[in-house]
């Protein structure tokens, strides 16, 4: 068996020790006599695997306990309807437009009332995260909206807006869990978990409890309404079972990695190797302004098409797989996501350093 480096941006790389447990358990669940594929989700033993994963990550993350943790399906993408039709009471909104994910949300927002552009990153490809000292936010704006870390274009707010006092929602599919965070300041903060937290299948939601209640946008299907979910504490209907599961055992793997805190540290680490050496290469060149870097997805290109790809082919054959850029930008994109191990960055670079030598004409 031969692992690879795998930078893929989502579902991406999870950490091997879960993968193994995972497997070690896969017939037989302590001593269940059964997968966790295959477990009621109404039985006992499923019922203290989502209580456990609820747990460590109240625990991980210092969840305050007028929030609610709700386990959810659909995605990110079926997540952009649901926060106009929970939150939407004067049919209007904020967004900040800092990428392909934040312009969807935008997009499915306006199906149901007014959404407003309040800063966007647009002219200049998305590159950097706007001026979000002082937005054009309104009095009768129900909440501003942003996608905190932009998977395609590598940029992380470093700074959360100023809402002016409104409710803050956030899309943190690409860097959840990644660092600590401050529950308090966001009332939304939700992801999927394919990116660096488990494989594909679930969103996990963390809401403050007010805004959770019965008065949502007419028309709104009983699945999407939080207070179904969150009144069946996410067992209304059947949930992703073996999706949470995974996601627990990943929890416990953070906690043991020593927290959030731990894996912010060695995500600066891990990160800074890229960078660093993106700042010095003669060849390759980081796209975002620095003050904007994501520590989770690191694009760059070499300003050569053919180039590019020649180099996407050869990391391939070494062992460094999707390292592609999304489809809509082209260059390169390595995504480092906590279970992408440093050991893995500092081989890329090597990589990097070795085509560069090769390719590089002074
Ligand atoms: C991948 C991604 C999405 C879309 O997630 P789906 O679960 O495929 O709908 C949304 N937002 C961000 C920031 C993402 O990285």
């Amino acid at each position: 068996m031969k692992r690879v480096y795998n930078f893929s941006a989502g579902p991406a790389v999870l950490p091997e020790e879960v993968l193994k447990e995972a497997a070690d358990e896969m017939l037989d669940y302590k001593g269940s006599g059964m997968s966790v594929m295959e477990m009621s989700h109404r039985s006992k033993v499923y019922d203290n695997i989502i209580k456990e994963a609820e747990a460590d990550l109240r625990e991980l993350m210092n969840i305050p306990d007028n929030y609610k943790v709700l386990f959810l399906q659909g995605g990110a993408s079926q997540f952009f309807a649901e926060v106009p039709m929970n939150m939407m009471k004067n049919k209007k909104a904020g967004y900040i437009l800092t990428g392909q994910w934040a312009k969807k949300a935008f997009q499915e927002a306006k199906i149901y009332g007014e959404a407003v552009e309040l800063a966007s990153s647009a002219d200049k490809t998305f590159s950097y995260i706007p001026d979000c000292s002082d937005l054009p936010i309104t009095d009768d704006m129900d909440y501003v909206y942003i996608c905190e870390n932009n998977t395609i274009y590598g940029t992380k707010f470093h700074e959360l807006p100023d809402t002016k006092g409104k409710d803050l929602v956030a899309d943190v599919s690409s860097c959840f869990l990644s660092e600590p965070v401050d529950v308090s300041k966001y009332a939304v903060i939700y992801g999927g978990v394919q990116k660096n937290v488990g494989p594909a299948g679930c969103v996990i939601a963390i809401i403050r409890e007010d805004l959770i209640t019965d008065d949502v946008l007419p028309g709104t299907p009983t699945m999407l309404k939080w207070k179904t979910q969150a009144d069946a504490d996410s067992l209304y209907n059947t949930p992703p079972c073996y999706t949470i599961y995974i996601c627990g055992k990943v929890f416990k793997w953070l906690k043991k990695m020593g927290g959030l805190e731990a894996m912010k540290a060695l995500n600066e680490k891990k990160a800074k190797i890229l960078y660093d050496y993106l700042d010095e290469s003669k060849l390759f060149k980081g796209t975002v302004e620095k003050s904007s870097r994501s520590l989770m997805n690191v694009p760059f290109v070499t300003g050569n098409e053919e180039l590019d790809a020649k180099f996407v082919k050869e990391a391939k054959e070494a062992g460094f797989e999707n390292l592609k850029g999304h489809r809509t930008v082209g260059g390169m994109r390595a995504s480092i996501y906590n279970a992408m191990p440093i050991e893995g960055v500092e081989a890329l670079v090597k990589f990097m350093k070795e085509f560069e030598s090769k390719n590089h004409q002074a």
